[in-house]
């Protein structure tokens, strides 16, 4: 009751599942709507 639910602020932090070596960030919400992400170390792109 009168709490906002604010989990479009909530940042995911990962590592490159491909190489392991650049950290990708993505919003809850991103996440949520299955956007895509692009690792700059290796173009690897997903939604895992
Ligand atoms: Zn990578």
């Amino acid at each position: 009751m009168g709490k906002k639910n604010s989990s479009s602020h909530v940042f995911v932090k990962f590592t490159c599942p491909n190489c392991l070596k650049q950290e990708i960030k993505r919003t809850a919400h991103e996440r949520e709507i299955g956007a895509k992400y692009e690792c700059k170390e290796c173009r690897f792109t997903g939604p895992n």
